[in-house]
């Protein structure tokens, strides 16, 4: 996956931990962003604004898969 903003390698690793928003762009592209979190009763989702290791502000992230 191609990530629009570099973060740590443990981000990559964990990203699948994450519930992600998805839209089509305009080449019919799926786009993952606003990675968030779900609570434990399920329903609340928190937003993840920074990466859990680096600490580095990724809540404008979006992935792509690579072509
Ligand atoms: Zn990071």
């Amino acid at each position: 996956m191609k990530q629009t903003i570099k973060c740590c390698d443990f981000f990559g690793k964990m990203r699948h931990h994450f519930d992600w928003f998805t839209y089509q762009d305009d080449n019919g592209q799926k786009v993952y962003c606003m990675p968030v979190l779900k609570s434990c009763d399920g329903h609340t989702k928190l937003r993840v604004n920074n990466c859990p290791s680096c600490g580095k502000e990724i809540r404008n992230i979006e992935l792509r898969r690579e072509k």
